[in-house]
């Protein structure tokens, strides 16, 4: 087991329910029990200018952009950014991806309505940028791929190639980017990614809107994988909210008192309308509802 430095939580194995989350001390209602950066995070494809580029915030027009975002947004087909600081720190993938013509693969990934795929796409350009190591998603669980691999799995990698390999970025070094390296990235992404939707203040008063927006999609940001906010269980009783306060950046906060050593549970989305940002986990289970739904999570 291995403790989170400063938290009041540790990872550990359960008797029959994999790796949890336990806690080392008693813990209040609506403490925060951590925060958690994700490891990569990409905007939807309709949301690339409604969403920083880096940290998925919600850009509304009332915002301040600096002058580069304010250029960046002028020009068809450029990402949007928050800041100054998020344009600089998109950097550990952009330097790659604006060298790629990505026209083809969002085709497909519009086609097929597929979010995995862009994940992918950004985690590749960060390995390639050396801003992260191909094996940085190993640590999570994945899918039985024991009934095989799927076909559009294959084809997605063959395209993310293909665009990396076009001419304008034919010096990248790919030799990462094989069928066995993008399987293993998908297989944690159905079990681990989380839908990052946004709820504004003014829909709160109209929750029939909302719940509507969410329904159709409006309201997606994009999507962020984590490691410590994975390796909680999920539960229909849960006792931990995750709450995205202002970007893909998570807060991990009581949503009841828990006792420590007792088991405890975490749940998925958030039903209040306090913060802009809330999120869905996908493929985990029960509670798999839009946004307003009761949602889901566990903790040890
Ligand atoms: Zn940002």
């Amino acid at each position: 087991m291995s403790d989170g430095a400063g938290m009041p939580i540790r990872v550990g194995h359960t008797a029959n329910a994999g790796r949890g989350v336990f806690a080392v001390r008693d813990i209040d209602l609506g403490e925060l029990i951590h925060t958690a950066d994700p490891v990569v995070a990409h905007p939807s494809l309709a949301s690339l200018h409604k969403a920083c580029y880096f940290c998925l915030k919600g850009i509304r027009r009332s915002v301040s952009y600096t002058e580069s975002a304010v250029a960046a947004s002028a020009t068809e087909g450029s990402p949007t950014f928050c800041s100054s600081t998020c344009e600089e720190s998109a950097q550990v993938f952009y330097a790659t991806e604006q060298q790629v013509d990505w026209s083809e693969f969002h085709e497909y990934c519009s086609n097929y309505g597929v979010r995995f795929p862009l994940i992918a796409k950004r985690l590749a350009c960060m390995v390639i940028s050396s801003g992260t190591s191909p094996n940085s998603l190993d640590i999570l669980s994945h899918v039985n791929l024991s009934n095989g691999i799927p076909a559009d799995w294959i084809t997605e990698r063959k395209l993310l190639y293909k665009a990396l390999r076009s001419k304008a970025a034919g010096s990248l070094n790919l030799s990462f980017l094989t069928d066995d390296w993008y399987v293993g990235v998908l297989a944690r992404l159905h079990i681990n990614a989380f839908r990052i939707e946004r709820v504004d203040q003014d829909d709160s008063e109209d929750i029939l809107a909302a719940a509507a927006a969410s329904i159709l999609g409006e309201s997606i940001l994009g999507s962020a994988v984590y490691v410590l906010p994975s390796m909680y269980n999920h539960d229909c009783d849960p006792n931990v909210d995750i709450l995205w306060p202002d970007n893909a950046s998570a807060n991990l906060v009581a949503r009841r008192s828990i006792k420590s050593g007792r088991k405890s549970r975490k749940r998925l989305s958030y039903t209040s309308f306090t913060p802009t940002v809330v999120v869905q986990m996908s493929f985990r289970g029960c509670d798999l509802m839009p946004v307003l739904s009761k949602s889901v999570w566990c903790i040890f």
